[in-house]
Parts: C-alpha cells; structure tokens; sequence
C-alpha cells in the first residue's frame, strides 16, 4: 500500500467523524501565517490555531515569492485577515544548499535546463533571510501600511519562536 493509500484510509476515519462543516471561508481570527513546509513544523500547534481561523501558506523556506505574495494579497483583500506572521525556523534546509549548486546537479540528471522556477532562493543566514521576507511583504505596494508583519524563529529543539525586527521596524521604535 503506498503512503497516498494509506492516507486515504485516513481520510475515511476522519469524514466519519467529521464536525467542521459550518466552518465560513475567511480566517476567523483573521490572521495569515507565511511558513516553511518543513514536517517538523505544524503552524496549528505551534500557534494555538484551529482550523477555519488561519490562513496557512507554506512553500521551502517560508520565502515571500510571487505566489506567497499572491496568496496574501487574497487573504487580506478577499478574506479579510488583519496580521501577518512570516515563520522561518533552524535547522532549516534551505541553509544546506545554494541555487546554482542544485540548478546544476538537475540539470546535469536531466540533461536539460529548465526556464523555472528562476530561483529556489536558498539563504545562508537565517535571520537575515527572515528581515529580507518581513521588508518584502510590508514594502508591496498592495499592502496596507496598518497590518503588522512580524516574523518568528521556530527552535524546532524546543518549540520556542524567537521574534526577528525587520530593520524598518527597529528604526520606527
Ligand atoms: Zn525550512
């Protein structure tokens, strides 16, 4: 039985007993968190949230590309979220790497380039990197000045998020 299989048993158990049918689209507690999609991170349990009141984006890296940028732009302006939380972590895998280095090695077992994705945006410091994804939401010009975007470091030792100030921030206070 492949993992899928097995998740579609799982699946069967949980209709059974499947209570969140009156849940409404927009997050009730209005708030959207951009997050790695390491496995070790479950945004839920590590922020308290259940389901229907987030909006949850993950990618590798927690990075604020085009499509996180795209996501979050329907999540305030369609959605009505009011904060946003961007959630990096250590130990994070996209510090083991760098762009050409895995550009090159797919293209060399493939034998062929690809024209996307043009980055993969790999990073070597993690709380620079997480300032970089602060600056680029609360710069984009379709993002209202008033919502608070704050990153966390996850220690996936020990649970705890550690706040990182964009420099922005730590020049306004
Ligand atoms: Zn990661």
């Amino acid at each position: 039985m492949s993992t899928t299989d097995e998740l579609l048993k799982a699946n069967e158990r949980y209709a059974y007993s499947f209570k969140l049918g009156h849940l409404s689209s927009p997050p009730a507690r209005k708030v959207a968190v951009l997050a790695c999609m390491d496995a070790r991170l479950t945004v839920e349990h590590i922020l308290g949230l259940e389901t229907g009141e987030a909006h949850i984006i993950r990618n590798a890296g927690g990075i604020a590309t085009e499509d996180a940028l795209r996501s979050l732009l329907i999540s305030h302006h369609l959605l009505g979220t009011q904060e946003f939380i961007i959630l990096n972590h250590t130990g994070c895998g996209m510090l083991t790497f760098k762009d050409e280095e895995l550009r090159d090695r797919l293209e060399k077992q493939t034998g062929t380039a690809a024209f996307a994705p043009v980055h993969f945006h790999t990073f070597t410091d993690l709380e620079s990197n997480l300032r970089r994804q602060i600056e680029r939401v609360r710069s984009h010009p379709w993002i209202p000045k008033h919502i608070p975007v704050r990153g966390f470091i996850y220690d996936v030792k020990t649970g705890r998020l550690h706040e990182v100030r964009s420099s922005a921030q730590t020049v306004a206070a």
